[in-house]
């Protein structure tokens, strides 16, 4: 009798099932985990409303922690029983030409976990070794989880950006990226400026470490920011080009607006607004798989982590309609059987 585990797939765009599915064991260079958590994040959208050409079904989930049960043939530097992530780039190549030049991020042969192959939703999953990351022992399951692509995107950007410990940085938009790249700003040193819509965050992005809070709805951004200096960096991590112009002029020259969040509208910046500074608009995409050790050991040190709400993995069709319905505060985060009486930590005060 073979044996099977529990996965929740998607059987066409919008539809989530759960199923039984034969264990299999892992392919040259990749390993076995069982999963013990595996965050939600709005990407998994691709998958659950099919944005991308997928075969169906698939099982979305691309913030997955578990430990490795077995490893495929030429597997090297991982080993059976060690706890790994896997986030939302799913290996690198080692051959292409991006690869030749250390460039992993934009590996041409890179695929998408649970894009193109199954990812967390589930008890067991099946991974390229080119893409694990390490989790520290004193991060729990469900608390590391997030931090593999939330975590990963704004501490990489913000470890990449060209601002120095005391530097004005500005974060927009405090919710499930936002409210972790305020800690991580907190924590590099630099001078870091909350922005969002109302005031209903205010006293949060405080509590997370934002020196300073913008109400967006009650003032020009982009002039409140001139107000304390201008920022050297603005991470955006909404994911309307309305909110890139609107805050551009914010940037002090040679000032940097980084976005982070996907979405098809244009970002409307006049070529004056550029030049006149030499200010830039750029776009950052997660981070290679050192980076992400880097996160996560970045955050064990410091105490950041994200908010989560923690349910077990067949409720994870109600995990993702909360998280689409921008009522998750901030992170959901699917445990299975195999994670199940871990704790999560509370979120730390600075
Ligand atoms: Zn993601
Ligand atoms: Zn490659």
């Amino acid at each position: 009798m073979s044996e099977t585990y529990k996965a929740i797939e998607v059987t066409k765009p919008g539809e989530f099932s759960l199923a039984n599915k034969p264990l299999r064991d892992p392919g040259p260079g990749q390993v076995r985990i069982r999963v013990e958590a595996c965050g939600v994040c709005h990407s998994d959208a691709a998958t659950v409303d099919g944005l991308f050409p997928i075969e169906w079904p698939r099982v979305p989930g691309h913030e997955v922690v578990g430990k490795i049960d077995a490893l495929g043939s030429g597997v090297q530097g991982w080993t059976v029983g060690q706890r790994v992530g896997v986030g939302f780039l799913a290996g690198s190549c080692g051959y292409c030409e991006f690869c030749r030049n250390g460039d992993l991020v934009n590996c041409k042969n890179q695929e998408y976990t649970g894009i193109h192959d199954d990812g967390g939703y589930a008890e067991v999953m099946i991974a390229k070794a080119s893409g694990l990351v390490s989790i520290p022992d004193d991060l729990s399951s469900a608390d590391a989880a997030p931090l593999l692509c939330a975590g990963i995107t704004t501490f990489s950007a913000l470890r990449n950006c060209p601002a120095k410990a005391s530097d004005l940085v500005a974060v927009l938009g405090i919710g499930g990226l936002g409210h972790l790249a305020v800690q991580y700003a907190r924590h590099m040193g630099f001078e870091v400026v909350a922005i969002a819509r109302g005031n209903n965050t205010a006293e949060l992005a405080k509590k997370l470490g934002a020196h300073h809070y913008i109400d967006s709805a009650a003032a020009d951004p982009a002039a409140a920011l001139q107000a304390l200096g201008g920022a050297k960096v603005i991470l955006i991590t909404a994911s309307g080009g309305k909110t890139v112009a609107a805050t551009f002029k914010g940037l002090r020259p040679g000032g940097v607006s980084i976005a982070l969040g996907v979405g098809p509208e244009p970002i409307d910046v006049t070529s004056m607004d550029l030049i006149f500074a030499s200010r830039k608009v750029e776009g950052a995409l997660t981070g290679t798989p050192a980076i992400g050790d880097a996160t996560l050991r970045f955050s064990a040190l410091s105490g950041v982590s994200a908010m989560i709400e923690t349910v077990p993995l067949d409720q994870a069709a109600a995990a993702y309609a909360k998280m689409m319905s921008g009522k998750a505060r901030f992170r959901m985060v699917l445990v299975t059987k195999n994670g199940a009486g871990q704790g999560a930590a509370e979120v730390r005060q600075i």
